[in-house]
């Protein structure tokens, strides 16, 4: 027996709670792993509250990452003891993930955990660092340099905001970061950003263009934000959006596309191939300084994640929390 966070839905309602699972109740897959971090992304607030329809089938184990020591493996790939990371691939969606004591999965899920970072601080970033390595790696694949302009992320005080403000400042790039959370102005400048502006401008709704400002942007709000950061693009420049905290509405027109030449890249971190997850990883290990790893991180045990993520569907949390599965 293990223990896990259970989501069911019938006739009790929408609930999530801590409870002992037996070891065959887990899922089909050729690789069990003893899960050591996992940890709450914004998908997996929406898994433990009910309020966005993420979780496919019930009962289920919510937790989008983990990392842990391989127990079992019928794949080649994997031995008894190996270091693995997993992120996405519909895992705590559709099948069992990370918020327990073990986990069975598919070994084509799995990565071996990343050098450089050890299980915790692979957790640390997570999901909504990846992602956010992953809109880095799209303004760079379009060609952005530091000496293009500002970049803007919005959503900042957030998980992939936090980590986007990290990586951009690490790369040399004068970041603008956009937060409802003007109290958080000095952890946002020590992770990076060089100005940081209230989101309530970007929120509303605005003109299809309007004066150009951004080199480039990085949104994890959708909706109106998202609309008004594409038409105050500069003429060539790009947008990454990976996320819809605001909305999933894009109440935009094509001018900035047809008159400005922006180009609007979609990230999705789900079903990202082995290859690419691997180069991200090496790409964080450069650039993540391990202490700013601690400064937007913060470890919670695993029955403390069903309050936790009722917290960051608030908005109240800050940067990453890390779930130690075992405490
Ligand atoms: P998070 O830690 O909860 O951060 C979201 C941030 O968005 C909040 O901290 C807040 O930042 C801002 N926000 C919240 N409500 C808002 C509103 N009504 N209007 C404007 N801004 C608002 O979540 P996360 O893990 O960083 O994820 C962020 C988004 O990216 C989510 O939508 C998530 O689903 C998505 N995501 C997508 C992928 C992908 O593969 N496409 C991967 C990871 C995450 P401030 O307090 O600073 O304003």
């Amino acid at each position: 027996m293990f223990k896990a966070i259970l989501v069911n839905k019938d006739d009790q309602g929408y609930r999530a709670e801590l409870a002992q699972v037996d070891e065959a109740s887990l899922p089909e897959g050729d690789v069990r792993v003893k899960v050591l971090y996992s940890t709450l992304n914004y998908k997996d607030g929406l898994a433990i509250t009910g309020k966005g329809p993420v979780v496919r089938s019930f009962p289920m184990v919510p937790g989008i990452d983990f990392a842990g020591e391989v127990l079992e493996s019928a794949s080649p790939e994997f031995k008894v003891s190996d270091m693995v990371l997993l992120n996405g691939w519909g895992v705590g969606e559709g099948h069992w993930g990370g918020l327990a004591q073990q986990a069975r999965v598919k070994s084509e899920w799995l990565i071996p955990l990343p050098k450089g970072f050890t299980a915790k601080q692979a957790l640390a970033i997570g999901t909504a660092g990846y992602t956010a390595m992953l809109c880095v790696m799209a303004l760079q694949k379009h060609g952005l340099k530091p000496s293009d302009g500002e970049v803007l992320v919005t959503g900042a005080a957030g998980g992939v905001g936090s980590f986007a403000i990290t990586l951009l400042s690490k790369l040399g790039f004068t970041v603008v970061a956009s937060t409802g959370r003007m109290s958080e102005a000095d952890y946002l400048k020590k992770l990076g950003a060089n100005e940081v502006i209230d989101r309530a401008v970007l929120s509303v709704p605005g003109k299809p263009l309007a004066k150009e400002r951004w080199a480039a942007v990085v949104d994890s709000v959708g909706s109106h934000t998202l609309a008004n950061a594409c038409a105050q693009t500069k003429s060539d420049g790009a947008i990454a959006a990976c996320g819809l905290a605001q909305g999933m509405d894009f109440p935009s027109t094509v001018a900035p596309f047809i008159l400005r030449g922006v180009t609007l890249y979609g990230i999705n971190s789900v079903t990202v191939a082995k290859v690419k997850r691997i180069a991200a990883y090496e790409q964080l290990s450069k650039l993540v300084d391990l202490k700013t790893l601690e400064q937007i991180s913060h470890e919670i045990n695993l029955e403390d994640s069903i309050k936790y993520a009722a917290e960051l569907m608030a908005g109240n949390v800050r940067g990453r929390l890390i779930v130690d599965v075992n405490k």
